[in-house]
């Protein structure tokens, strides 16, 4: 990738992110701290997209910055991208909230709320044209596969997603931090088998692009690293 063409695009989602930030379709609009728009490499070959901000988000205006950002860098760096490498966002930018014995909590975006904020969405992928899309959780799967989609049953599956984009779902890191016992290990062990797809679809694509297939001692390395950092 050029660098003019990296600060093209790195112009134009610093514009998207300013129109993004003066959005108030939603009443969650007038409520958030940030707008949570969305960072990371402008040329990223994946785009991870996650639900919507929760409170370290809004408060920082960066996304997935808490536990479950803890532990979804984990999850990147086990399959040998450092977060930096990838762009990450959410369906919605505006932190969804809801008052609940006089505190103010976390709640899975509305329909109308996803909806209002898809142009944002579509804009990102547009620019960044992503190889790969990873969707975190069944509220992001349903944005583009459907309310009917079930993660149980359907994550770890290859999908067409925006402009034909190959798109992956896994369990959201935040359901992962909920889970215990066995529940925890099982859990980790189905997400780390579709990051490995995720992993193996970007070697894949590499390996076809014109830069020729990737050398396999390289290769060979990058799987060792990624199985040594393994968040299992
Ligand atoms: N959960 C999400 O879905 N997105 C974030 O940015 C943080 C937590």
């Amino acid at each position: 990738m050029s660098l003019q063409e990296r600060a093209s695009r790195e112009r134009v989602l610093k514009k998207a992110a300013a129109v993004a930030a003066a959005c108030r379709k939603c009443q969650i609009g007038y409520e958030r701290r940030n707008n949570v728009y969305g960072e990371g490499d402008p040329c990223a070959r994946l785009m991870v997209i996650g639900e919507g901000p929760g409170e370290s988000e809004d408060l920082l205006g960066r996304p997935f910055v808490g536990r479950a950002g803890e532990l979804l860098n984990k999850m990147l760096a086990a399959i040998g991208l450092p977060r930096e490498d990838v762009y990450i966002c959410n369906t919605v930018k505006c932190r969804p909230t809801l008052h609940e014995a006089g505190k103010l909590r976390n709640r899975a975006p509305t329909p109308a709320e996803m909806e209002n904020c898809r142009p944002y969405l579509d804009e990102q992928i547009e620019v960044i044209a992503p190889q790969v899309i990873l969707a975190l959780g069944a509220p992001s799967a349903k944005s583009f596969l459907g309310k009917a989609f079930s993660i149980m049953k359907g994550r770890g599956c290859w999908y067409e997603g925006p402009s034909g984009i190959p798109l992956m779902v896994t369990f959201h890191p935040a359901y992962v931090l909920r889970q215990g016992g066995t529940a925890l290990t099982d859990t980790k062990r189905l997400v780390w088998s579709d990051l490995k797809k995720v992993r193996a679809k970007l070697d894949d694509l590499e390996s076809r692009s014109s830069a020729g297939p990737k050398d396999e001692a390289q290769r060979a390395e990058a799987d060792a690293v990624a199985e040594q950092m393994s968040f299992l």
